[in-house]
């Protein structure tokens, strides 16, 4: 079996993170190293899928699942309820970790300003 990563840690609660919103199927936590003024991971907890496309073809459902998620979000912490939605894919796009993520990140956004 593959090593857990970061993300699996943090949803069993081995590692700390700051918790924005929990439910059965989705977590989501602040960005330890934020690129933008709201940066937040929204995160299924099935370490199923590494990446969105994966996610999209397994489990469409729980993508638009983390949709909703980032809506409440960033209308609850973001500026004004407008937010980008990045998924980094592959590690030539600047993946890191091989679960399933989505980055969203408001406030103050610049033109080109990705995660
Ligand atoms: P990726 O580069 O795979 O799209 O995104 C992984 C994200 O996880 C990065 O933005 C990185 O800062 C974040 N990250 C990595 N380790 C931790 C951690 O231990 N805690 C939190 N809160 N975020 C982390």
């Amino acid at each position: 079996m593959a090593e857990p990563t970061v993300f699996e840690k943090i949803i069993a609660r081995e590692i700390p993170a700051e918790i924005v919103l929990e439910n059965d199927r989705i977590i989501a936590f602040t960005d330890i190293h934020p690129q933008a003024p709201m940066h937040v991971l929204v995160v299924p907890k099935t370490a199923r899928y590494r990446d969105v496309v994966e996610l999209a073809q397994g489990d469409p459902e729980l993508l638009a699942e983390m949709v909703q998620a980032a809506r409440a979000i960033a209308r609850e912490r973001g500026d004004g309820g407008d937010f980008r939605l990045v998924f980094n894919t592959g590690e030539l796009a600047g993946q890191t970790v091989f679960h399933a993520h989505a980055h969203v990140l408001a406030g103050s956004l610049g033109e080109g300003s990705l995660a």
